[in-house]
């Protein structure tokens, strides 16, 4: 299960090195609100895995169209950038065509999409965004493409945050599927992905060098909290200004306040808090209780408990 992430890719080359004649695949479920060099990492990490060359070279970041629609629109009838979406089209067909062990999801909506269609924005707790563009798509895939008794799902999941396999594989194997985290108990796991990156001379994601935790959604994330988007806003203020743009459009859309942060100063409840007011509030701060970009998230795998709970806009709160 490859997220485009590091330790995935680290994960997978561990347990290829243990497994070198099994049959490998590498599944990713791509929520079209990637970062661009997230794309060129995820093809170049694969094709190095697999030593295989390819005769058309992998796009870098710049080659990349952007993935925000320019001027005023209707988040109503909102689908992407078609120029991004069609280049992301076209990249997916090269792959399965030249690499037919990535195998490359795509529901065909993005986040934003989601969350308009379900009329909720998602929360710490309910992510319909990852259920729907990851989870939903990596179930049917494995529910028509795999055996449970020949197949073994290899998941990135490095050693700070075990408990989240534990949780996991708990959880698959009542339903009969077997999960591993190759880099649990290994060396791998304890250096980490970047020096093996390095040594395959693939350089690593932008978003890790721009100081994120995750090279998910582009560095976008209705999970992430206050040291994220603290992160976000300084290093890719334009990008934050986006995040904030659609959280507008949403709530406007939705037609009540909707924001993907909590404020607790004061009496310490959960107040709403947009991305527009946050930006305020910081802009004028100089110290802060948290460190720039301290947060992750890991919710291809993180399956929560309430994830048959069907969002309602009423549930729609901070
Ligand atoms: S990274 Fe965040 S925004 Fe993207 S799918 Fe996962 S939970 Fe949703």
């Amino acid at each position: 299960m490859v997220s485009g992430g590091a330790g995935s890719w680290l994960a997978a080359k561990v347990d290829m090195a243990a497994h070198p004649s099994d049959d490998h695949r590498f599944v990713f479920a791509d929520t079209l609100y990637e970062d661009a060099d997230c794309y060129r990492f995820l093809i170049e990490g694969v094709a190095h895995l697999l030593g295989r060359r390819l005769n058309w070279p992998i796009p870098s970041a710049d080659d990349f169209p952007d993935y925000r629609v320019e001027g005023e629109f209707d988040i109503a009838t909102y689908a992407g950038n078609p120029i991004w979406r069609a280049f992301l089209a076209d990249l997916r067909e090269q792959i399965t065509s030249a690499l037919p062990e990535l195998v490359w999801l795509a529901d065909g909506r993005d986040p934003w999409e989601v969350f308009r269609d379900g009329r909720f924005l998602g929360n710490s707790r309910i992510d319909p965004c990852s259920k729907s563009l990851k989870r939903v798509m990596l179930d049917a895939y494995r529910v028509e493409n795999c055996d449970p008794t020949t197949s073994v799902f290899q998941i990135g999941i490095g050693p700070h945050e075990a408990h989240r396999y534990h949780r996991l594989a708990a959880r698959m194997a009542a339903d009969g599927w077997k999960y591993e985290a190759p880099l649990l108990g290994t060396r791998e796991g304890e250096f980490g992905p970047f020096g093996y990156l390095s040594d395959a001379g693939i350089d690593r994601p932008r978003l890790y060098r721009l100081g994120y935790m995750h090279n998910n959604c582009g560095g976008f994330c209705i999970k992430a909290g206050h040291a994220h988007y603290l992160n976000r806003l300084r290093q890719q203020p334009e990008r934050f200004a986006y995040d904030a743009m659609m959280e507008q459009k949403l709530s406007e859309f939705i037609g009540k306040p909707v924001s993907m942060l909590t404020d607790r100063s004061g009496d310490g409840s959960k107040k709403l808090l947009t991305l527009s007011s946050f930006a305020a509030s910081v802009t004028a701060q100089t110290e802060f209780d948290f460190l720039p970009g301290d947060s992750g998230c890991g919710c291809m795998i993180d399956i929560p408990a309430n994830d048959n709970e069907t969002a309602t806009p009423e549930s729609d709160a901070a």
